[in-house]
């Protein structure tokens, strides 16, 4: 498979390359020039395929030229030590649950795919490598726990001091080992600063291999498609007909990666995408006009996003044709009056919690197959992140705190280890040479 940027077609790599990259040199996206059939294939999995099954084939079949079959196998199996789950929601709704990975939400599939490869190719290449990340606190967690015990790869996180919360500190600050935190005294903004400062330091780059681990990382993006497939073959012990997928976004990483999987073979009814109040893509997908703006916080934080920087590759998946891109996606905003209505009727009816992401999709999920009038099993709505990774918004609709995830509890429990830095590309460079050169 060959991967060119989305802003110069001309800027074309194999996969290897667009993993260390992360950004193409012009600002660009990497993605797939051609997109492969792989319908046999996806036809050829069930109910009783294991996802680690799935992964495995696809991974061979899309990087083929690069990873054997066994190299494959050994990537996906050293990625991914937790699994999807599909559970019944209740009405035509079911969850695919992308939260039972080490930070608790669907980023841990990217982050660890990502994680195995970089291994897989620095091992290859024998070279050691730095990923330079800043997080404003979530984002920051999977990749921690992603890289922490990987070979030849040392992972520096920059965080804004006093403007993450304590739990989201804890994630940053006790994984030790290769992961190493640095607590910045400044804004989030600050902290991208002084990694992008970094990334363009000719001596730093001549001493260290530095790399990023962001979100539009080709390496992140694949994978996100292996749980689409593997819902869809879950879902033919369910229903005969093609399931509509509910994806709640912000950047767009997880729809587009959904939207691969359809274009690579994978039978969807539809793909209903949900937004809260930062409403940019819902807007073209109903005028026509893409425009970023400042993103405006609401309870749903992980998709405050104002400018989704996966517009690109969708907009290249329909050939810029919005017509193309309506027939295939239709989108709903949510409020987030809303999205705490909803919490609270779930607990309340059911017992069951949500979180404000997740139940975003739930409330547009429920809407579709009431216009739709569909009573049968009918959609697969992503489950992004656990409950109890949002205590407060889901106290504040139920009443009651969820219980806190195994995994996130044990991270209360152990001492914080942090760098204190100024907030200066001098002080980053420094800590650096320092400590890796
Ligand atoms: C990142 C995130 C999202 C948004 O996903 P995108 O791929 O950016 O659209 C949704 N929910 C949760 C919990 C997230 O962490």
């Amino acid at each position: 498979m060959i991967f060119a940027s989305t802003r110069d077609p001309g800027d074309q790599v194999d996969f290897a390359t667009a993993v260390f990259r992360g950004l193409a040199p012009g600002g660009g996206l990497y993605h797939p020039l051609q997109q492969p059939d792989l319908s046999g294939v996806i036809a050829g999995f069930t109910a009783q395929s294991s996802f680690n099954e799935i992964a495995t084939e696809l991974c061979y079949r899309l990087l083929g030229d690069e990873l054997s079959r066994s190299q494959s196998r050994a990537i996906v199996e050293r990625a991914f030590e937790f699994s999807p789950r599909l559970a019944p929601l209740g009405g035509a709704i079911q969850l695919l649950e992308l939260f039972h990975g080490p930070s608790c939400a669907f980023k841990d599939f990217g982050a660890s795919f990502l994680a195995a490869c970089m291994e897989h190719f620095l091992s290859h290449r024998d070279r050691h490598a730095v990923i330079l990340t800043a997080t404003s606190g979530d984002t920051g967690s999977a990749v921690a726990q992603a890289f922490h015990g990987r070979d030849n790869i040392s992972v520096v996180i920059l965080y804004p001091s006093g403007r993450v919360s304590p739990l989201q500190e804890k994630q940053l600050t006790t994984v030790g080992g290769n992961v190493s935190a640095l607590e910045v005294r400044g804004s989030f903004d600050d902290c991208q600063r002084m990694v992008k400062e970094a990334f363009v330091d000719r001596e730093l780059n001549r001493q260290l291999v530095l790399t990023s681990a962001n979100s539009i990382n080709l390496g992140r993006l694949l994978p996100q498609s292996f749980y689409y497939i593997w819902a869809a073959a879950q879902w033919r012990a369910v229903s005969r007909q093609a399931p509509v997928f509910c994806v709640p976004s912000g950047n767009f990483g997880n729809l587009t990666a959904g939207v691969l999987a359809w274009r690579w073979g994978m039978r969807v009814e539809r793909f209903l995408a949900t937004t809260n109040a930062n409403d940019v893509i819902p807007e073209y997908l109903t005028s026509g006009v893409f425009t970023p703006r400042p993103s405006v916080q609401t309870l749903s934080n992980a998709m405050d996003v104002g400018n989704p920087s996966n517009f690109e590759r969708l907009s290249a998946l329909f050939g810029a044709d919005v017509e193309a891109m309506r027939r295939c996606i239709e989108a709903a905003v949510i409020s987030d009056a809303e999205t705490l209505a909803t919490i609270e009727r779930y607990y309340s009816r059911s017992g069951i919690y949500l979180d404000p992401h997740t139940a975003t999709g739930v409330l547009a999920a429920e809407r579709y197959c009431q216009q739709h009038t569909r009573t049968d099993p009918a959609v697969i709505c992503l489950a992004t992140a656990h409950p109890g990774k949002f205590l407060e918004v889901v106290e504040q609709a139920t009443g009651t705190r969820p219980m806190l995830p195994a995994q996130l509890a044990a991270s209360l429990e152990r001492p914080k280890r942090a760098t204190a830095v100024e907030s200066s590309a001098a002080a980053l460079k420094q800590y650096l040479l320092g400590t890796f050169a």
